[in-house]
Order: structure tokens, then sequence, then C-alpha cells
């Protein structure tokens, strides 16, 4: 029997300045800056994950910086249209206000029996904050610029924009373990059986023609397999379902299976272990350029190649 994924285990997009970047996740979103290392398949671009205080599965958006004059994406069927985080009914009003003094413009929107604070990112690419009642497990970053009550709680969802439902939906609930949950306003909501944080994906028709990746779009939707044997097993499903799946990669923090979607997306499948912690200290996670074994030898020519960065800059306002 094919597995069920829980939800969410990162999602990663494509920015522009890597100082940016960094600059709005954590001293903006108050996210833990958790890894610095490279694209393993392009090692001259950073690979940066932002997450809660120990970079719980579930809780991390990462990006590929690709530089300022990198060209942009536009948007398009096949595309993650927003990525969004859980945050607490009562931290509504905080995040509004700290958008606001951020000089990000918010739109506020209820659907289903949700209230959204939508904005973008630096690079445009499409958020959400959603006071919902949901299930969380972050762990709070003691030492980040927004107060522990008001921290975002992990991944809420994502929204997919597809030119048609089926094939897509088809995928969710055959193989992922999604089920239909509700429909509003041409928003289909679907939800892992298991239904813990992260779990929602909502799809969304667009008659615009497929996206193009770039700076702002989001590169893959990754979900959780438990471990090897569910990787595998979804593997299998996946095939059946005509899709054309990687091989199980290691990427060093979990170990990684790429397809695909019909709809356009790529879906990822990640396991929670080994974790962030498997080559830096807790206390240390993101202070310095960690790398692979099989990239170590290179380091100074790595080093010599990437963007201009010097971590993220945390204010102190708070
Ligand atoms: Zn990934």
């Amino acid at each position: 029997m094919t597995p069920t994924t829980p939800g969410l285990h990162h999602v990663t997009a494509i920015a522009g300045d890597p100082q940016r970047n960094a600059d709005f996740y954590v001293g903006v979103l108050g996210l833990r800056f958790v890894k610095k290392t490279v694209n393993h398949d392009d090692t001259g671009t950073y690979h940066f994950y932002f997450g809660d205080g120990e970079g719980t599965p579930g809780t991390n958006i990462t990006f590929f910086p690709w530089g300022e004059d990198a060209h942009g994406g536009t948007f398009g069927a096949g595309q993650t249209q927003r990525t969004a985080y859980l945050v607490t009914w009562d931290s509504l009003d905080y995040w509004t206000d700290r958008l606001a003094a951020h000089d990000v413009a918010v739109t506020r929107t209820e659907r289903f029996d949700e209230t959204v604070l939508q904005f973008e990112d630096p690079d445009g690419t499409g958020l959400e904050l959603v006071a919902a009642d949901a299930p969380a497990d972050a762990v709070p970053w003691v030492d980040g610029p927004v107060p522990e009550a008001h921290q975002l709680r992990g991944f809420y969802g994502v929204t997919l924009a597809v030119d048609e439902f089926e094939p897509t939906a088809d995928i969710l609930t055959h193989v992922l373990g999604y089920e239909h949950e509700a429909t509003e306003d041409g928003r289909r909501r679907y939800r892992s059986a298991t239904g813990g944080p992260g779990s929602v994906v909502d799809l969304v028709e667009t008659d615009l023609p497929r996206g193009r990746m770039g700076v702002g779009s989001v590169h893959h939707v990754a979900f959780e397999a438990v471990d090897e044997a569910a990787q595998r097993a979804f593997r299998e499903a996946y095939k059946q379902q005509g899709m054309k799946p990687s091989e199980i990669i290691d990427r060093t923090y979990f170990r990684a299976l790429y397809a695909r979607e019909p709809g356009g997306v790529l879906f990822e499948l990640s396991t929670p272990d080994p974790g962030f912690t498997v080559d830096e200290d807790l206390e240390e996670l993101g202070t310095s350029l960690a790398l692979p074994a099989w990239l170590e030898t290179d380091r100074d020519v790595i080093e010599r190649q990437l963007l201009p960065f010097d971590g993220p800059t945390v204010p102190t306002e708070e």
C-alpha cells in the first residue's frame, strides 16, 4: 500500500541577491538561518535554508540565490503560486504592523475558515501568513527578532496553479495520500489524510501558459516521506501513474526523490533524517559554509565563486 505523506518537508525557490534574501527571511520574517551550503548540482550558487529554531522538517523555506542580474521568473501554469506559513490568530495584527513597518504591501483576505495575509518577498515570491485552527510543531528561535508568541509556526500549505485540476489532483490523492476537503471560489483544498502540520495543498486553475522558472519562482515543493521505505513505495506509485521519478539522492540533510507531476510542478519527497545537525551543532547552525564531504576538497574554489554575502542582518528592535 502506498504510504501517506504527513505534509510539506520544505519549499525551494529562486532568489536574486543573497544578502537581500537572507535579510528578508531572517530580519523581517524572523526565521532562523539554519544552513548555508551550495546547490549540490550547481556549486557556484548558494543554497540557503530558513526555518524554525531547530530547522524542523515542515518549517524550512530554501533558496538558490542566482544574483541580482539573473532573469526573473514568469508566473504561469505548473507553478507554486503562494507558500503559506501558519501564525496564531493573535499574531495577525502584529504581522500586519511588522510588514508595514518594513514597507511590505499586504492584502488581507478571508477564505474557508481562515484569515490570510498575502504579500511578496523582495524577489516577488508569493507568500502568505495564515491564521487557522491547525497543528504546528515549530520550535521557537529564542534569539530571533520576532517575539516567540508571534513567530511563524511552520508551513500551513502551498497553492499550486495548474491548467486543469484533475491530473495534479490525481497524483495528490492516488500517490501522496491527500483527500479533497473543500472547494471555494474556484479553489480546491486538499489535505493529507494524516492531517499534520503543513498538510494543506490548494489547487487553482489558470489560463496562463506554463510558467518560466527564474528569480521569484518556486523551484520545487518537497513533501515528507517518513523513511526510505516510504520513498521507495512512492517511487513505484509514481511510475504506476506514468511519471518518471528520479533515483533517490543523498542531499546530506535528507534523502530526496524528484518527479514532475503532470500539471508541471516539480515534487520532491524528502526524509526527515538525518537533519541539519548532521554537520553542525544546533547552536552553530548556519554560521559557516557547510559542504558535503565530496565537495570539501574544492572549498577554496567554491568560496571564491560565490556571490558576496555577509550573513543575515538580524535587527534588535524588539
Ligand atoms: Zn528540495
